[in-house]
């Protein structure tokens, strides 16, 4: 390296430190361009459409399977049953966050847009499974057996009605035709002879 360079590189250095430094200077004494906040006291505002932690509103969900199928990395899984009004109930939904991109595509998917994406962007766990957001308190095997209940309880009930107009079918025939409804009426008693 010639002695012009070498000179040339010592004049760069100190433009650039006194640019930096000038920088520096500003935001330092111009409130007005602050870049950093006193986390977490102090937080950004979030933009409109942030795809933070996301959130399912069991109460409206179908249990359609569509958020689980287009999932690019299978972070949500789902158990469901049939009730005893045809309808599907959750038995388990679950969110692995550790595992989520936030890419959004469940949110599109779901029909009845009960799942969506929160502001929320903070968390910190000691073990990988606390990552997975449950959103269903109730233990799986429960609901099925609760679920389970009240379709034989339907079942039941149905078999039950069913029978009782059966029956109420079978005296209206009966009372309607008279050789049935002699068929059907009780013998009198026979007369005591003297
Ligand atoms: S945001 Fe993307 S990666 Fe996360 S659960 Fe939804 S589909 Fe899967
Ligand atoms: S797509 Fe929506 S409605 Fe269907 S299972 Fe997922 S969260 Fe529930």
């Amino acid at each position: 390296m010639g002695l012009k360079a070498y000179l040339n590189d010592i004049v760069e250095a100190v433009v650039t430190t006194a640019k930096g430094m000038r920088i520096t200077a500003r935001y330092g004494v111009d409130p007005k361009e602050e870049v950093t906040l006193q986390y977490p006291e102090e937080r950004w505002e979030i933009p409109q459409g942030y795809r933070g932690f996301l959130h399912n509103d069991i109460k409206t969900c179908i249990s359609c399977s569509m958020c689980v199928k287009v999932c690019p990395v299978d972070c949500i899984s789902l158990e469901a049953v049939r009730g005893a009004d045809k309808k599907m109930v959750l038995a388990s939904y679950d969110i692995n966050i550790g595992r989520c991109m936030y890419c959004g595509l469940c949110v599109e998917v779901c029909p009845p847009k009960s799942l969506k994406h929160t502001a929320g962007y903070e968390m910190a766990s000691e073990t990988r499974g606390e990552l997975i957001l449950h959103f269903i308190a109730e233990d799986a095997a429960e609901v099925k057996a609760r679920v389970a209940r009240q379709v034989a309880e339907a079942a039941a009930k149905a078999e039950a009605a069913k029978a009782v107009d059966l029956s109420a079918e079978a005296a209206k025939a009966g009372g309607d035709d008279p050789k049935a409804a002699k068929a059907e009426a009780p013998k009198a008693a026979p007369e005591k002879k003297e």
